[in-house]
């Protein structure tokens, strides 16, 4: 239990921060603030951390970036992660570039649920979003169903003036592939990007562009994930969509049940809130002491703030690519 009698037991773990597109809402143009590669933790560094949290109470698990797939070892650390005796579930989010190859192998690792990004059903605006093409991450959904995971879920950034138009083709899209769909807020991660605040578009006003809230009926099930969405039922065609109102909505920290870990070792308690402990010294120390690492997350969970500061003004100095998603 947190400081506010909130279960932790969910990590999401970056395993890169790098990736291969460049979208406008996580990594500012012309970004080159890489961590070097060797500071990056390793596979066999990831799964110590994993063990260790596993002693400090986590069950659930998520592999993220940057874009985790582009890592070459990527079904190798999924594998071992799974492997592991405490491991309930285990989830990769991808921005389905590289999905169409790798689906079967990761299901086979391990991977029970996979969620992509998929801001855009039209080729031009997605290009304009995430300077990648929407071809392929097709394919990768297809790849993904065939695979058979246990959940496949879409998640979408609302962009006032970017994708607006976007918002009903995906519930379409996502009704007729029987896929959850997430609209996400905005978050001020990273400064420098290209969207500021007028592109913020509160859940509420997506809600409205689809008829409005009395459309929307508060799901009896919700898709397996231990993220904050809030799912309801579109009765417009039977889609289950999912709002994450991390800005807008009061009470959004009230249910937090995750930490984060950078790609190059960092524990983040909080995504919207200074404050981070390195994992680095008790991971790389001469004698490397795992009891240290437990330590550490047991200190992140103790520090883990009320609630985020967005609304006070906070932008993180980091990107999203470099805190992970
Ligand atoms: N590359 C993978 C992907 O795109 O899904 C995983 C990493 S990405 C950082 C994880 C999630 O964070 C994605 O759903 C992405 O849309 C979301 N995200 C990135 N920057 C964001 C921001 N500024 N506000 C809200 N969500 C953001
Ligand atoms: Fe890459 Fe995902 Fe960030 Fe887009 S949201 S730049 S795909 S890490």
């Amino acid at each position: 239990m947190d400081p506010f009698g909130r279960q932790i037991d969910y990590l999401r773990i970056s395993v890169t921060d790098r990736c291969d597109e460049r979208c406008l809402y996580c990594m500012p143009e012309g970004y080159r603030g890489w961590a070097r590669r060797a500071d990056h933790l390793t596979a066999d560094e990831l799964v110590r951390v994993v063990e260790a949290a596993t002693e400090a109470g986590f069950r659930k698990f998520r592999l993220t970036g940057g874009e985790p797939l582009i890592r070459k070892d990527i079904v190798d650390i999924a594998r071992r992660i799974w492997d592991l005796t405490d491991v309930q579930t285990l989830g990769i989010s991808t921005n389905g570039t590289h999905l169409a190859g790798m689906a079967g192998a990761l299901k086979r690792a391990g991977v029970r649920s996979v969620n992509i990004s998929l801001d855009s059903l039209d080729p031009l605006i997605y290009r304009t979003l995430t300077g990648g093409s929407l071809d392929g991450v097709l394919d990768g959904i297809d790849a993904a169903l065939s695979a058979g995971f246990e959940v496949v879920k879409l998640n979408c950034v609302l962009l006032r003036g970017v994708n607006e138009s976007q918002i009903r083709p995906l519930v379409d899209y996502a009704a007729a592939n029987r896929l959850p769909v997430r609209f996400i807020e905005l978050m001020p991660l990273g400064p420098g990007g290209p969207l500021g605040d007028r592109h913020f578009m509160p859940v509420a006003d997506a809600m409205d562009l689809l008829g409005g809230r009395e459309l929307f009926r508060p799901a009896t099930s919700k898709p397996q994930g231990h993220g904050p969405a809030r799912y309801y039922r579109y009765q417009g065609n039977g889609a289950l969509v999912g709002f994450i109102g991390a800005v807008s909505c009061e009470d959004f920290c009230a249910t937090c049940n995750k930490l984060r870990l950078t790609a190059n070792g960092k524990l983040r308690p909080c995504l919207g809130r200074q404050g981070e402990i390195d994992l680095m010294p008790g991971l790389r120390a001469a004698g490397p002491d795992d009891g240290e690492v437990v330590s550490a997350i047991r200190e992140a969970i103790a520090n883990k703030p009320e609630n985020h500061a967005f609304v006070e003004g906070y932008v993180s100095p980091r990107p999203m690519t470099a805190i992970g998603g």
